[in-house]
């Protein structure tokens, strides 16, 4: 089998409120593999608020696109290898690793579809359901939207909410917390999210007045970069750590992992260069007691759930429209059921295409 072409989108795709008052948008950039055999792969990865989505797209059509036509595409981790070598002198991650990740999830595409699997019992399936939370809580939400939010993940059975906790003050960041709390009940897990917006001491004094809340997990404390002062982070405050997101690749997880900076890791399929790396962070994590809950785009993430003892919960952030993906997992009980289909399931639709798509 042989790669006969790959076509790049980026579709621009504006979100609803209270998510817009944060994040007016989100871009996919997305790669669709064709091959002289028929079976087709779609890959995309999510750039976050919509950011560098071109650069991506471009990254993609110049370097990697060119490198791949006339190649297998069943021999996914020789490109990957080959792929991720590539421009060493320009580059080590960012907007070619989103570029690598689109690649990588649709080659797998294609090898599922080959195999006629579902991505996650391909690579030895574990799971085929898998809970959530619900996440969003952005810093200019009120409390009113806040709320709103949170019941409303409640309500389709979610048993975990995350916020932000990105007021400057700390008290009020405690006021939001006890806000959800009050809400929510006693049963329902909170998870609260710096976004790296703090440093060690402050993320002390900030867990010290959220320790009465019993949250499930503390995330991504520092600098991601930071691995050091993030397992000074894990040892010095009496909430678990979450950390990984804006970390890349099996090399920065071990460090993350070798370091106790976290009790649960969260690589992103779209940035730790794809589903291939993602599984041998997930495997790695395994032999170290430590928890995979991925970042978002849960509707590709849930096949890596489902591949892992050691899956936790995939994330969701309810912003997609209706007519964006053909049969996006509905959360069901706080639980997605890992799509069926061979490859990882999902397809965007043609009308969003023509709505979306800006280059
Ligand atoms: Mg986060």
């Amino acid at each position: 089998m042989k790669i006969t072409s790959i076509e790049t989108a980026v579709l621009r795709i504006p979100t609803a409120p209270p998510i817009a008052l944060d994040i007016p948008e989100q871009a996919l950039v997305v790669a669709t593999i064709r091959t002289d055999e028929g079976p087709e792969g779609l890959g995309y990865s999510l750039a976050f608020g919509g950011f560098g989505a071109e650069a991506i797209q471009t990254y993609l059509d110049t370097r990697l696109a060119p490198a791949l036509l006339g190649a297998d595409p069943l021999l996914v981790e020789r490109h990957w290898e080959a792929l991720y070598r590539l421009d060493r002198g320009l580059k080590r991650q960012g907007i070619a690793a989103y570029a690598l990740s689109a690649v990588d999830i649709a080659l797998w595409d294609i090898v599922g579809k080959v195999a006629g699997l579902p991505l996650y019992q391909l690579w030895g399936g574990y799971s085929d359901t898998i809970a959530t939370y619900g996440s969003g809580g952005w810093g200019s939400y009120s409390i009113a939207d806040l709320v709103g939010e949170a019941e409303r993940y409640a309500a389709l059975g979610c048993r975990y909410y995350k916020l932000k906790i990105h007021h400057p003050d700390p008290r009020v960041n405690r006021e939001r917390v006890a806000a959800v709390r009050n809400a929510l009940g006693p049963d329902i897990g909170i998870m609260v999210d710096v976004n790296q917006k703090l440093d060690v001491l402050g993320n002390i004094r900030q867990a010290r007045l959220l320790e009465e809340f019993d949250l499930v997990w503390y995330e991504e404390p520092v600098l991601a970069d930071d691995i050091a002062a993030c397992a000074d982070v894990a040892r010095s405050i009496n909430i678990p750590v979450a950390t990984g997101e804006n970390n890349y690749t099996r090399y920065e997880f071990r460090d993350l992992i070798e370091r106790n900076a976290a009790r649960y890791l969260m690589p992103d399929v779209c940035r730790a260069n794809g589903y291939s790396e993602t599984l041998k962070i997930g495997r790695l994590a395994a032999a170290h007691q430590v928890l995979v809950s991925p970042h978002v785009v849960h509707e590709l993430s849930l096949h890596i759930c489902g591949a892992l003892p050691n899956g936790f919960l995939v994330e969701f952030i309810d912003w997609t429209p209706p007519d964006l993906f053909e049969e996006l997992p509905a959360c069901i009980n706080g639980a997605f059921t890992v799509p069926q289909r061979p490859g990882h399931g999902m397809q965007i639709t043609s009308a969003a295409y023509a709505k979306y798509r800006v280059s």
